[in-house]
């Protein structure tokens, strides 16, 4: 996308130091939303970076709530459709779940039970990877319904914290590294 391009995408994140907890850097992604030529980079590089050819999957599934920002823009751009992954509690039956770990308790994401095709190659996209366990989970998830997991995007990754190594070898691109 060029070195100014990315300049101007990365001006366009808001940090937001304590938030929801005290010692979180939160990476705010709406100002990039709201400006048209940081949203068009955005989108132009997630597409250049994507970590597997647009012809290895099927559909693209975004992690509820940020993915669902990003991943039907990714997807219609490149002609997928899109397959929703959110959060426990929100869909009618009948859903798949997977629970996963968290700094403290638990959680769980849930996918329509006929929203993958048996075989289906997913990529999976959301905005940022910090520990991975939001990650692990969907793909955990995608391959419960008789998905294939083909790879990942992600728009951030957090440094310090391998969520990226965590991903088992699947492959994944992430555009900006931050703390
Ligand atoms: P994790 O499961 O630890 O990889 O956390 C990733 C999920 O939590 C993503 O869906 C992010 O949107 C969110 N998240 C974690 N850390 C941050 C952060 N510093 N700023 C914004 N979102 C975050």
């Amino acid at each position: 996308v060029g070195a100014e391009n990315a300049e101007y995408l990365i001006s366009k994140i808001r940090t937001i130091p304590g938030f929801p907890k005290e010692g979180i850097l939160f990476r705010d992604f709406m100002p990039v939303l709201a400006d048209a030529r940081a949203f068009g980079v955005l989108l132009d590089a997630l597409e250049a970076a994507l970590p597997v050819d647009p012809n290895d999957f099927d559909a693209v599934a975004g992690l509820e709530a940020r993915g669902f920002l990003f991943g039907p823009a990714l997807a219609a751009r490149l002609g997928k459709g899109f397959i929703a992954v959110r959060k426990a509690g929100k869909l009618p039956p009948e859903t798949v779940s997977q629970h996963y770990d968290l700094e403290y308790g638990q959680a769980a994401v849930e996918i329509e039970t006929s929203a993958v095709h048996e075989g289906e190659r997913v990529l999976i996209v959301d905005d940022l990877i910090a520990t991975g366990g939001t990650a692990n989970a969907a793909s955990a998830l995608i391959e419960k319904c008789g998905g294939k997991v083909s790879g990942f995007s992600f728009v951030m990754e957090l440094t310090g914290i391998d969520g990226m190594k965590s991903l088992q070898g699947y492959p994944a691109s992430s555009l900006i590294t931050m703390p």
